[in-house]
């Protein structure tokens, strides 16, 4: 065997605390729900403690720490440490480390701690499992992270933290309840195999199963049944792009449970300077994909010049739009450092951008009308 192939030695608390959590969860859960019943209470602790794993993780973990895309109260940073130590996926500091990574390095087998590229049980679950050198935390790239005092005492406490969350609160909730095992069984066991699991969608289904509206530079995909199931995770694709949104889901309808808590709590004053990318680059990325998709199939169909040559129009109508609202941008940030913007020119810079917004629509719309002639 090729001493590279060889692989790192295994983890074996990880392993163990991954097999005994799968195995309690598949089989002595079901087994006591037959032979014992689970009182209502034991499933809205289930139920409470899963919701409230989850946004720490995607509001807290993800968009707050890792990426920076909004400010939060310390109330609210205190209460997405808390709850975030409960999913046993290690601290703040620790992860977001890891996740930055992740976004910097990704698909680079080397590098990327839970690449893709080396398949699907690797990039949900293997990764940890073994003493991988591309999952070494490298803490320098957290410096921002290292002033926050709530992220620093997570992290110095992680451990008895997460042990009372974990086994502490639902053994004495049970007791308090007086349903011990019941409540153990489902808010400590089953809760942490399934928002386990859930989460690591994000890092293997999210990866390869979906479709690429923004880029194809990384395998991240937009599937809107992953994002139901994590908390509106799912736009994967966009979230690669423009990992600086506080959003992952943009449009309105869809499903993004964690732009609306974000939301909530920017109107009660919880979070602040919610980040969002412009409109006009977003319009850029996916028509520039559509572009390429529209391109693709008239290469692959023998079709009559008449179609390549509207396509290359359209084409050239865009990089003139881009172009445009490039060069405003530059007018914009020469204005912006020689203070000298006005009401009216600011009003003027707004009303071009929204033209150029505008443009980008229409374009893509005659694009939609080609393609499906395309494929007639
Ligand atoms: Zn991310
Ligand atoms: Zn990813």
């Amino acid at each position: 065997m090729n001493t590279q192939d060889k692989k790192p030695p295994l983890l074996f608390s990880t392993t163990f605390m991954f097999a005994a959590t799968a195995l309690v969860s598949l089989i002595v859960v079901p087994w006591y729900g037959f032979t014992h019943g689970y009182s209502a209470a034991a499933w809205g602790l289930f139920a409470l403690f899963w919701l409230l794993n989850g946004l720490s993780i995607t509001a807290g973990y993800h968009r707050l720490w890792a990426h920076s895309t909004y400010k939060a109260h310390p109330a609210l940073s205190w209460f997405l440490a808390i709850w975030g130590a409960q999913t046993l996926q290690n601290s703040i500091l620790v992860w977001s480390a890891q996740h930055r990574n992740h976004h910097k390095y990704v698909d680079q087998n080397d590098k990327d701690p839970y690449s893709a590229g080396k398949g699907l049980w690797y990039s949900h679950i293997g990764w940890m499992l073994r003493d991988y050198p591309s999952g070494e935390t490298d803490f320098n790239n957290v410096p921002d992270l290292k002033r926050d005092p709530i992220v620093m005492w997570q992290h110095r406490w992680y451990w008895p933290l997460t042990a009372f969350m974990n086994i502490g609160a639902p053994m004495l909730l049970g007791w308090a309840l007086g349903e011990f095992w019941g409540i153990v069984l489902l808010a400590g066991v089953l809760r942490l195999f399934v928002a386990h699991h859930l989460t690591f969608f994000i890092n293997s289904l999210a990866h390869f199963w979906g479709k690429q509206t923004y880029t194809e530079k990384n395998s991240a995909r937009d599937n809107w049944m992953l994002a139901l199931l994590t908390w509106g995770e799912g736009y994967h694709n966009f979230h690669h792009l423009f990992q600086s949104d506080y959003r992952n889901g943009i449009r309105w309808w869809q499903y993004d449970l964690t732009k609306w808590f974000i939301n909530i709590c920017r109107v009660t004053g919880l979070a602040s300077g919610l980040r969002r990318v412009p409109k006009f680059r977003i319009l850029r990325a996916r028509l520039t994909m559509e572009f390429i998709r529209a391109q693709r199939k008239v290469e692959d169909s023998p079709l009559d010049q008449n179609w390549k040559t509207l396509i290359e129009q359209e084409y050239l109508q865009f990089k003139s739009t881009i172009q445009e609202w490039q060069e405003l941008q530059a007018e914009r940030a020469n204005e912006v450092s020689e203070k000298l913007i006005s009401r009216w020119q600011k009003t003027a810079f707004h009303t071009h951008v929204k033209e150029l917004e505008y443009r980008l629509k229409m374009q893509r719309r005659r694009l939609a009308l080609i393609s499906v002639s395309l494929v007639k």
